[in-house]
Parts: C-alpha cells; structure tokens; sequence
C-alpha cells in the first residue's frame, strides 16, 4: 500500500453525521492500513464548545458503532494522535485565527478543506480561508452534494469557490463513483475486449439504472422537502452512472481525459422539456405502508414535511442519448426512498439470439443480461442461457458471478476511503469538474420546470413498493420491464 504524502485534513462539520458515519471511520481504516504518515493530521471543524479529549470520545463512540468488531483500541491510539478539533463558526471570520495557528509552519503538507457542511457556508469557508491565507497552492477543497439547487445557484457556488481555489485543486464528491464495483465497470469495460463489440445500439436492447432506497426522510425532512429526489439523486448518483455506462473510452487515464468523455454524454441526453416531460419523467410520492414488516407513515405524516407537500420522493425517467453508439436505446433511471428494498443496480439487457433452434424460457428470462449491483452488496453478474442437465436441449439462464470479493478474499475499499486518499493524492478521476455539473443542472433544470408548468401532482405509491403503477407502464409501453418485475 502506498503511503501518502504527510497532509492536513480540514473537517468542517467534523461533529456532523456525514463526518461522524463514514468520513472519520474512513481515516481510521486508512490509519490501520498504515498508509498515514505519523505527522499527518486530521482537524475536526464545528461550532460546538468542545475539547479535544470530548471530540475524541465522540469520535471514539462513532468509530465503535460504525465498525462495529473490527474496531481495534490499538489502531485507534494511533489514529487518535492524529486528531484534533478546532471550534470555527464559518460565519464568523475571526474564529479562523484558531486553525491558521494549528496550520502555522505546516504549509508544505498537502491540505485538504472537507466542507462537510450545508452549501451555503461553502462561500463563507472558503472567504475564510483565504483571508487567513490558509489555501495555498498544496491545498484541495472536497465539496459535498448538494452543489446548488438548480443551474444558477450551482454556478453561483463554483464562481465564490472558484475564486479562491483553481479547478484543480477542487474535488466535487459523488461519492457512487467511488464505489468498488464502479471502478470494476471500468476495468471490465477498458481492461478486456470482450465488451466492447456488445456495448452499443444494435446489441444492447435497454439500460435500467436503479437506487432504491427502503428508508424514509428520516431526520433530513426539512432539506428533503426543499429537494426532492430528482435534485437529491438524479441530477448527481444516476446521471454519473449513466455517464460511466454510456461514455466513449478515453483515450489514457488522466482524469481530465475521463471526464472529457462523460461531459459528452451529458450534452448528448436528448432534452426533456415541456409536455414531453409528463410523457417520459414520472414523479411519485410514497404513502403510508411497511417497512421491514412494520407499519409506517406516509411522506406528508413524517416530521418536518408540510402537510400539502408536493415533492416528490420517486422518479423514474425514460432517457435517450443522442450519439451513433446509443441511437434509439433507452436508458430508464429509477430512485425513490420508502421503495421494497434498498438496492442499486445497473442492468444492462443485451438482444436476444435472431433465430433460436433450442427450447428457450420466456423471453424475459432469455435474455442476456449484465446486473452491476452496487447496493446492498458489490458484484457483477452476467446471466446467460445454459443447458439444463439431463435429456433434451432445454437451455435455462445460470450467472456467470464477477464476485471479486471471493476471487481477491481482500477487504474493498468503502468509497469515501478510496476518494479521501484520491483528495490526498490529487487525483481528480473520479470527481465532477464544474462543467459536468453544469450541464447535468442544464439538463435536469427543464424537467422540473415542465412539472411546475403543468402542474404535475407526485403520484402516490405505498410505502414498502416499487413506487408507482405509472413507472411500470413508464418501461412496459416499450416493451420492457423492470428487472424486479420479469
Ligand atoms: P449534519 O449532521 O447536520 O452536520 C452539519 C455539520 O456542520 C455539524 O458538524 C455542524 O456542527 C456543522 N455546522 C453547522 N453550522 C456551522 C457553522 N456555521 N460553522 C461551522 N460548522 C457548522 O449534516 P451531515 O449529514 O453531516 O451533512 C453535511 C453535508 O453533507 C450536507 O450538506 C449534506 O447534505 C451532505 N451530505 C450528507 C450525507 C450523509 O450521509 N450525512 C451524504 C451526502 C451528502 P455545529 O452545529 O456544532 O456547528
């Protein structure tokens, strides 16, 4: 394992859940892998009033809950000596005098600012910063979504970032791109031929894209209900994966020549705009229903949410990407909270034979298909049809299983580690530059104009389903179906 350059990690809303979750245990792994040099530091960033000894047991406490038996009191020592806290109100430009005497005599290490906050202290953070002169040309700034709400306040943020920090030393975070199985879609697709004649009109017959989530708003109503799920998971998580599927292979690995290719498939989404909108976007809202077997509320019963709320917490989309490879086939994207089970899948289905001479199942099971599955658990499948033992040619579909937790039998990377040590490293691959976002505003933007336009209600959905009857029909009008509904 490489080992890092000595760096400075600035955690703002280190107190938070996101910090608290998934960041600081992160460190802590990469701390066990000893990949962290004994003079880096982590800094923790919030308002509270705390000493260092009652942010390190809150640290502690978290670590424990979240890694559970692989928790180890030694690691943590080490990882503990590492760690610090400082009390900054972004709001108030003096109360950065504390982290610039912390950072004092350190300006060669790397510098990472994580802004784990709400979006709008992203402009106060960085004018404080820059005027206790702590970004210097070694530092990277990590930005959490939500990156704005739309297409002018998402340039808004990247003009008051932009102006202290130069694009690359900004690390715009999705962090489904940093998942294991993503970079495994990679290596498949540009590490073999086997693929590449298959990806593309002609053999591919459609593209589903799912992230279901099975919990509600849980304690986020109040951000949730300004959002909704076309702006919280469309516009970022399934309009990269997309991207992934969809982009050209570039031409080297530099980050820059990546997400060249992913910028071209945003601007080749063929726009939805106006009355095609309600033709091609489905927007749902669940109500009360189960969970797990329990019962629970409807949306509009969840703490925080107005009463009358129209948001929507489902959608499903048909969307085209206007290029010689993909004419004419269809990609449907679908996420919604409440749903059946939290899962998150790619599927790509392929063409069925011109001309069977065997038996075959019908032809929803005989198709091949390749299932990127990157929640609950990280695997590849690909389905194919197989002969079913014994008399006669009676073909079945068996998987070819990608389990690469089997093959390696090493423990994978969760993402956030394997982007925090990209942020270390200044590695910007699997980050969004600020034109890929801008184009995704610029497509999605319309699409929620057109519901404001028309007015289109949410169509209600029972907690504890796969969201509304009209995203069946969404995909079932071409012919197709949902992969949990063949
Ligand atoms: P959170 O639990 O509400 O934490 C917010 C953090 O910001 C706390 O540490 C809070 O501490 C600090 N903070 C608030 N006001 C501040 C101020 N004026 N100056 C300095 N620090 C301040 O939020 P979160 O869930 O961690 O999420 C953080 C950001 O990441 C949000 O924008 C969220 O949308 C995004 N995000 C979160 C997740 C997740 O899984 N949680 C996933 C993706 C994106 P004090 O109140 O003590 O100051």
């Amino acid at each position: 394992m490489q080992l890092l350059p000595t760096f400075d990690l600035v955690l703002f809303g280190g107190t938070g859940d996101l910090a608290m979750r998934k960041l600081l245990p992160a460190m802590y792994w990469r701390v066990t892998c000893g990949q962290v040099t004994p003079e880096s530091r982590i800094i923790g960033a919030a308002r509270g009033e705390l000493t260092r000894e009652d942010y390190l047991a809150q640290v502690r406490a978290s670590c424990e809950t979240h890694l559970g038996e692989e928790f180890d009191p030694k690691v943590w020592d080490g990882f503990a000596e590492r760690l610090s806290y400082t009390k900054i109100d972004a709001t108030v430009e003096e109360d950065f005098a504390g982290l610039a005497a912390k950072l004092k005599g350190r300006e060669d290490n790397v510098r990472a600012f994580f802004l784990s906050t709400a979006p709008d202290l992203f402009a106060p953070i960085c004018d404080g910063l820059a005027r206790h002169k702590l970004a210097t040309s070694n530092s990277r700034v990590v930005l959490e979504k939500p990156l704005g709400h739309d297409r002018a306040s998402s340039a808004e943020i990247n003009e008051r970032v932009g102006s202290i920090f130069e694009e690359r030393q900004i690390f715009r975070i999705d962090h489904y791109l940093g998942k294991e199985t993503v970079q495994n879609l990679l290596a498949l697709r540009f590490g073999n031929t086997l693929f590449e004649p298959l990806w593309r009109r002609g053999r591919v017959q459609h593209v589903q894209i799912t992230v279901a989530e099975d919990l509600g708003v849980e304690r986020r109503a109040d951000f949730y209900d300004r959002t909704g799920a076309l702006r919280d998971m469309v516009q970022n998580h399934l309009l990269q994966l997309l991207c992934i599927i969809a982009m050209e292979p570039p031409a080297t690995s530099d980050p820059d020549a990546m997400r060249d290719e992913k910028l071209k498939v945003l601007r080749a989404l063929r726009p939805l705009v106006g009355r095609d909108v309600l033709a091609k976007a489905v927007r749902g809202q669940y109500k009360a229903g189960a969970a797990k077997g329990l019962p629970v509320v409807g949306y509009l019963q969840e703490k925080d949410v107005p009463p009358d709320s129209a948001t929507e917490t489902f959608v499903a989309l048909k969307v085209e990407v206007n290029s010689w490879r993909w004419a004419g086939v269809p990609f449907y994207l679908r996420t919604g909270k409440r749903l059946q089970e939290r899962q998150s899948e790619i599927v790509m289905t392929f063409e069925d034979v011109p001309h069977s001479i065997y038996e075959r199942p019908d032809e929803a099971h005989a198709l091949n298909r390749l299932v990127i599955q990157l929640q609950p658990e990280e695997n590849i499948t690909l389905t194919v049809l197989a002969k079913s033992p014994g008399e006669g040619m009676r073909l079945k579909p068996v998987n070819l299983s990608l389990d690469f937790s089997q093959t390696f039998k090493t423990r994978s990377l969760d993402a956030y580690e394997r982007l925090l040590t990209d942020v270390i490293k200044g590695n910007l691959t699997l980050f969004m530059r600020r034109d890929e976002l801008d184009a995704a505003w610029q497509w999605i933007d319309p699409i929620r104009e057109a519901w404001q336009q028309y007015d289109e209600r949410p169509k209600s959905y029972t907690a504890g389903s796969w969201g509304p009857a009209a995203a069946s029909s969404l995909i079932g009008r071409d012919g197709f179906a949902w992969r949990n509904e063949l």
